[in-house]
């Protein structure tokens, strides 16, 4: 209750499947804006979504890092519900940002963007945190340009390998391919091959693996790595939802020209960078710290500033 009468609570900002958000700014001033999450709790579920808003709160007070949303506070309601007052970015996503016509941006925002992206993942990992749900919707653009991870209602610390974690997780498209065979060992790489998938998606302004359903992801997948075999992928056979494909079916990864056509903004570090992100096989994938070894940081055109980024109106 004390934590409670720090906050003004305002208008609502918007609804998400678990949450409504308002504004609210602290009493003591009001110049400081937040935002109120208010987890819903509906009695079915709510044993689950309290867990999972348990989890988010932990994950997101231990973490400090400019590219991470801040958590100022958490407080519940009468009700039971929980509120997480967090730090106010109104300026949308990175996902509302490609979807924005109104909006033209360049190779050197995208690689200022991704830069936050990579930052942002390795910060996460190098504090045993999986965010395991990275996507453009979850990219929340701050008022002075910078990008933050946001949504952290999935996060779970991956400091003990042995235990077995759930496989639904992430948003289909972003849904490497280990969790689509329901593999329950997995680590970084997940967020990897997410976060890669981010960072087509800002170059090609559109989903780079939409489907309508898990198998037609794994056909997606397989439309531009290969089909998944146990020469790319040893192990791969052993995964419990694993089909291999007919011989007929089997499809060859795309070959260089297709990424120099569809992602040749990116320059070739760029294409290799992506690809090595979204490697089938997740011990062949990037680590996050690979991520930012990688000679793409470094290749011109050097990133946009954040104050010189281009926002949604
Ligand atoms: P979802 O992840 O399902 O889109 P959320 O519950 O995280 O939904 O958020 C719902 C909406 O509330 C978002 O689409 C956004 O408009 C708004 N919102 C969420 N977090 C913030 C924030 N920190 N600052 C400002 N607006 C926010």
């Amino acid at each position: 209750d004390q934590v409670r009468r720090k906050y003004v609570q305002g208008g609502r900002l918007g609804e998400g499947t678990y949450a409504i958000v308002y504004s609210g700014h602290l009493v003591s001033d009001p110049s400081t804006l937040v935002a109120i999450k208010k987890i819903k709790v509906n009695a079915e579920y709510k044993d689950g979504l309290a867990m999972d808003a348990v989890r988010e709160v932990k994950h997101l007070q231990e973490l400090s890092h400019p590219n991470i949303i801040k958590l100022h506070a958490v407080f519940s309601t009468r009700d039971q519900n929980l509120n997480l007052v967090l730090e106010h970015l109104p300026l949308g996503d990175l996902e509302t940002l490609w979807r924005n016509k109104d909006v033209s941006y360049g190779p050197a925002d995208i690689k200022a963007w991704a830069g936050m992206l990579a930052r942002a993942v390795w910060f996460c990992h190098e504090n045993f945190v999986l965010h395991r749900d990275i996507k453009g919707n979850n990219l929340l653009i701050a008022a002075d340009g910078s990008v933050k991870l946001a949504d952290f209602g999935l996060a779970r610390s991956f400091a003990d390998p042995y235990t077995k974690m759930s496989c639904n997780v992430i948003t289909r498209f972003y849904r490497p391919p280990e969790l689509l065979y329901g593999t329950r060992h997995y680590g970084g790489a997940v967020d990897v091959w997410s976060m890669g998938v981010v960072i087509a998606e800002l170059a090609l302004r559109e989903f780079f693996l939409p489907s309508e359903t898990e198998i037609e992801q794994l056909d997606r997948i397989a439309e531009v790595f290969g089909s998944p075999t146990e020469e790319n992928w040893p192990g791969v056979s052993k995964l419990d939802n694993y089909v291999p494909a007919a011989k007929e079916n089997l499809k060859r990864p795309q070959p260089l020209m297709y990424w120099k056509q569809r992602f040749g903004m990116l320059g070739d570090e760029g294409i290799d960078l992506i690809r090595y992100m979204c490697k089938l096989d997740p011990r062949s994938r990037a680590t996050a710290r690979q991520v930012l070894e990688h000679p793409y940081w470094m290749a011109a055109p050097r990133p946009t500033p954040k104050e010189k980024l281009p926002r949604n109106a």
